[in-house]
């Protein structure tokens, strides 16, 4: 028995990317789905073409560093669909730089984002999680978040925090039988380099890129987490390039 089709899920950042293809991932495997991102002219175009293929989403405009807009996400996800199974807290930028320039508006970002959207995220759904003993939540780490290199300290800073914060919460919750799973992608194609500001770090960045994987590849390894027995928790995945060494 497929333990997916069903299922309520959260997923942040929808509108590009990793969240993009894991909405039409999960939408193929029959879960309902709840939408977010600030863009919402994506996020209507995606929900129109799960409608269109038979499936199941709706959608809210939300920012994730906004704690209030993070709990009306949940309270439309449960006034909509009466649960939340999965959160997948997917928001995510990767500004990066190196530290001596300085770029205090980009550290600001990426911590707002990167960790407080996250904590929003679980915060906004384990009240209900916790009543109904019965949860998942999957944070997106990254394989900065178990290695620094030059350029990308704040951003593995953030990622490191969310495997702290991930295996704080499983130790926490796995009694209230709330899965926890942290993700850690290598190189992926999508928008996530646009994000840099530095103009002599971007290319460096998008030339290492081009051997970068699909977005799909990430999407089936979130369904492979959620469609596991419920005693089964996957609590942590890295997936690479095959030619990716760091
Ligand atoms: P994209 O840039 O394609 O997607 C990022 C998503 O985050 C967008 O949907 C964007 O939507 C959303 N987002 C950004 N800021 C906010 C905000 N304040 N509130 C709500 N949503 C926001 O990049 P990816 O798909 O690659 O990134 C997804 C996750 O994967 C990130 O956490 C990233 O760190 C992680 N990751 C990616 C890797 C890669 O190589 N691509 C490698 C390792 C990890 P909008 O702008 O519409 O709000």
């Amino acid at each position: 028995m497929s333990n997916i089709q069903g299922k309520v899920v959260i997923i942040t950042g929808a509108s590009s990317g990793i969240g993009e293809a894991t909405a039409k991932e999960l939408a193929s495997r029959g879960t309902k789905l709840v939408l977010a991102a600030r863009r919402e002219e994506r996020l209507k175009t995606l929900q129109l073409e799960i409608q269109n293929n038979g499936g199941e989403a709706i959608y809210k405009v939300t920012d994730v560093t906004s704690h209030e807009q993070m709990e009306e996400l949940a309270e439309l996800a449960l006034g909509t669909f009466g649960k939340v199974d999965v959160l997948v807290n997917n928001a995510g930028l990767m500004p990066n730089s190196f530290l001596h320039t300085k770029k205090i508006g980009d550290w600001n970002n990426i911590i707002d984002v990167n960790i407080k959207g996250v904590l929003y995220g679980i915060g906004a759904v384990l009240p209900s999680m916790r009543a109904r003993k019965e949860g998942h939540i999957i944070n997106i780490s990254s394989v900065a978040g178990h290695s620094v290199g030059a350029g990308s300290a704040v951003y593995a800073a953030t990622k490191f925090a969310v495997r702290a914060i991930s295996e704080g919460l499983r130790k926490e919750e796995y009694a209230n039988n709330i899965r926890t799973t942290i993700i850690s992608p290598g190189m992926v194609t999508t928008e996530l380099t646009e994000s840099i500001t530095d103009g002599n770090f971007k290319p460096v960045v998008e030339k290492m890129y081009e051997g970068a994987i699909d977005a799909d590849s990430i999407a089936r390894s979130i369904a492979f987490a959620i469609e596991q027995p419920s005693d089964v928790a996957i609590n942590e995945m890295i997936i690479r390039p095959t030619s990716q060494e760091r």
